[in-house]
């Protein structure tokens, strides 16, 4: 518990004055936790899989570290999260097909957080939507899929919430 409560002070401090692409310009934090919530629904959660849902954007997004991480919550989430972290030096196109390539490699943990990170990304698509174009939202629902298929079959709980919610977009795009 502890432990779960800093987690949630150093998510809000480091995204501190972000906020979400979307219309209702939601604090970024508000991303994370909610991540972490749906991660909390999983019969195999623990409290490295909701910590490490919190911070998964820590290093990707912020300027918190690995090192500072490991530092606060120990090195199994500190790895946790490095495994959920795209590597910024590249371009986001190239991030995105790697992600896709790589997700069916990564541990079960950091594919609980994939499957929970983006459930939330196709509700916020729905419901505070950016201000993108049908196309584009479908592109991202069609490269949501192709990166969850490499998640599948570990975890029916969290697939069955990623399934709700990409059915849930899809019909509202018509798709
Ligand atoms: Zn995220």
């Amino acid at each position: 518990m502890q432990y779960l409560m800093q987690a949630c002070d150093y998510a809000a401090r480091r995204h501190a004055g972000q906020t979400r692409a979307g219309a209702a310009r939601e604090p970024y934090v508000n991303h994370v936790i909610e991540v972490a919530a749906r991660v909390a629904r999983s019969p195999h959660a623990d409290e490295t899989l909701v910590i490490g849902a919190l911070l998964h954007d820590v290093i990707e997004d912020t300027d918190g570290t690995a090192e500072d991480i490991a530092a606060l919550f120990g090195p199994a989430v500190a790895a946790l999260v490095l495994e959920v972290t795209d590597d910024k030096s590249l371009p986001k196109a190239e991030r995105k097909a790697l992600q896709e390539r790589d997700v069916a490699g990564k541990s079960l943990q950091a594919r609980r957080i994939k499957l929970a990170d983006k459930a939330a990304n196709l509700a916020a698509l729905c419901d505070s939507p950016p201000d993108w174009d049908m196309p584009r939202r479908r592109a991202y629902l069609d490269w949501a899929e192709r990166v969850i298929a490499g998640c599948r079959g570990i975890d029916p709980v969290l697939e069955a919430a990623f399934d709700a919610e990409a059915a849930r977009l899809r019909a509202r795009l018509g798709a």
